[in-house]
């Protein structure tokens, strides 16, 4: 079938790439796993050379987010959706305090009010666009929200919640599609939890997580507590947070790991902090995502999604298009000339594109993305 759009290829970007995650894994992560074919890939992950790259990339994330003293890397297997089981099996001691403004934000704070040991979380609901955090909430013990909420494109801040150190309560935050991208001081949070598929450019399939001194103790006590006579909580070991510190701790992972993954998370660790860590990235994906804001600001059919400026991320960027440009249809012409993945969230159902410009993603390609949507759409 003939495309229904040609764009000239000197107006294509190098790479096409543009998702909210799985994202763009660059050439030199790909030669990483090649440089590691007989010497990583199918060998043991209980042996020195990959515990070596477990450790470079906890090494690594520790030197990236500058991360306070006691502050521990833990990781494992199942990605951030399971660190938000883990965070309800042992964390969280009675209640959680959640701000939810779109679907992974809600995500977690369902899981929260599905686990029958809790009690029903306090919900801080904010409109999707927009993002809301949790108050100051009498009997909270955990305050949980998203630094990037990535199926709105909105961008939250990542600071306590005033009082709540007083009342004992920890702070999670669910860095999935912000770290490596947005700046944090994670000294504001016990638990900064991501995966790697987003900035980090890798696969899916892992959790990270920067834990507190403050998280270690409140997981060791929920899980001491659960293991009594007559406790109500079940801490399945898949689940357990100091199980996972104590492999990270030895740089191993509680149950076999995908090697590729970590091989390809080593090296982009490795790129990001060579070129000058979180300020380049940053810097690097805040340029990014201006140019697209701009244009969509120029533009007479684009306008950004996300209405407060403070509030636009610079990971994942929302353009609403006019209903006379069907995004389903200016989507499918850019992926029939390699540009790929640009879609808004399904489930928000807007006329939308919705770009992931993260670190890996070159500022010069988003620059030739925006002339492929405009010349897509005059061609249409
Ligand atoms: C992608 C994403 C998740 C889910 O990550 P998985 O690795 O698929 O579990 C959670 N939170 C946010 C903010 C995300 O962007």
């Amino acid at each position: 079938m003939a495309n229904s759009v040609n764009i000239p290829s000197d107006m294509l970007p190098e790479d096409g790439r543009f998702g909210s995650g799985p994202s763009k894994i660059r050439p030199e992560q790909v030669a990483a796993l090649d440089a590691g074919a007989t010497t990583l890939l199918g060998t043991s992950h209980r042996q020195r050379p990959v515990r070596q790259l477990v450790g470079s990339i906890r090494e690594g994330l520790e030197s990236f987010f500058r991360v306070p003293d006691g502050y521990e890397i833990a990781l494992g297997n199942g990605g951030a959706s399971c660190f938000w089981e883990i965070a309800c099996a042992s964390l969280i001691t009675r209640r959680a305090a959640y701000g939810a403004y779109g679907s992974f934000s809600a995500k977690f704070a369902a899981s929260a009010a599905a686990a029958p040991f809790l009690e029903d979380p306090v919900i801080y609901k904010g409109e999707p666009g927009t993002y809301r955090l949790p108050e100051f909430t009498e009997d909270a013990d955990a305050y949980c929200w998203a630094h990037n909420e990535t199926s709105t494109g909105v961008a939250a801040p990542v600071r306590r919640v005033e009082g709540s150190v007083g009342q004992g309560a920890i702070t999670l935050v669910d860095g999935t599609s912000a770290a490596g991208a947005l700046p944090v001081d994670v000294s504001q949070t016990d638990a900064y939890y991501f995966s790697p598929q987003k900035a980090f450019g890798s696969d899916g399939g892992l959790w990270v997580a920067v834990l507190s001194p403050t998280a270690v103790e409140r997981a060791a006590r929920v899980e001491a507590n659960a293991g009594l006579p007559g406790a109500s909580r079940w801490v399945p070991p898949f689940l357990s947070l100091t199980k996972a510190l104590d492999n990270s701790r030895k740089d191993q992972t509680l149950n076999t790991p995908a090697v590729a993954t970590l091989i390809m998370m080593e090296n982009q660790v490795r790129w990001l902090n060579d070129n000058g860590g979180m300020d380049w990235a940053t810097a690097r994906c805040a340029k990014s995502a201006s140019i697209l804001y701009s244009w969509a600001e120029r533009s007479e059919y684009a306008k950004p999604f996300v209405a407060d400026e403070g509030a636009r991320s610079h990971a994942v960027v929302t353009i609403d298009l006019d209903d006379a440009v069907p995004a389903s249809e200016v989507v499918a012409a850019l992926r029939e000339n390699g540009i790929v993945d640009t879609s808004g969230y399904r489930k928000l159902g807007r006329n939308q594109l919705r770009v992931g410009v993260f670190p890996s993603v070159e500022p010069s390609d988003v620059a030739a993305l925006t002339a492929c949507i405009d010349y897509v759409v005059e061609h249409l």
